[in-house]
């Protein structure tokens, strides 16, 4: 069987709005177009959310508290035919010295053994300069978006990304690539 292409997906400012630290699902807030943008890309890509949870070590938020959160996402998602694979989540501080927080690749690494992932075919989204490390350093795509923090960030980009402006126009971005392939 052939090797599925997927999207790693950050989740605060690129799926939902970025409003800090989100201890319950009601502070939960879609961006309008998200679903739309996720059910483009579902019909080529499986989709991954991949999330640095620093409050976590900080302790301004609990392991179940994200965990809920995460399960509550996938599930507001799935009610609208958007399958999440899986959702990965780095519970660390930087000075933990972990190796799974954004930009180590650690898992897009553990997601492409375990899903049996083509990465040459992938792609990161996300809203801050670690996203698209993130996705440098597994050595993929990466696009910067300018919702959430992006805006703020985008002078630290130390790369020649694609910038766009949220996960909708990055949808459209990422099919037009695909489609120009099939034509070569
Ligand atoms: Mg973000
Ligand atoms: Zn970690």
């Amino acid at each position: 069987m052939a090797k599925s292409a997927a999207i790693f997906l950050d989740r605060d400012g690129t799926l939902v709005e970025d409003v800090g630290f989100i201890r319950n699902p009601s502070q939960v807030m879609f961006f309008p177009y998200t679903i739309e943008a996720l059910k483009m890309l579902q019909p080529h890509f499986r989709l991954f959310i991949v999330t640095n949870q620093s409050g976590i070590a900080k302790g301004n938020v609990t392991v179940d508290e994200v965990e809920r959160v995460n399960a509550f996402i996938e599930e507001h998602l799935r009610n609208q035919g958007v399958t999440i694979e899986q959702t990965y989540y780095c519970p660390h501080n930087t000075e933990d010295g972990c190796s799974c927080k954004k930009p180590s690749p650690y898992f897009i690494n553990k997601a492409a053994s375990l899903f049996d992932i083509d990465l040459s075919q992938s792609f990161m989204v996300g809203d801050h300069p670690s996203d698209v490390e993130f996705g440098r350093n597994a050595g993929i795509k990466s696009i910067y978006l300018l919702s959430g923090h992006g805006q703020k960030h985008r002078e630290e980009l130390k790369g020649d990304e694609t910038v766009l402006g949220n996960i909708l126009d990055a949808s459209h971005f990422i099919l037009s690539t695909v489609k120009n392939e099939k034509h070569e």
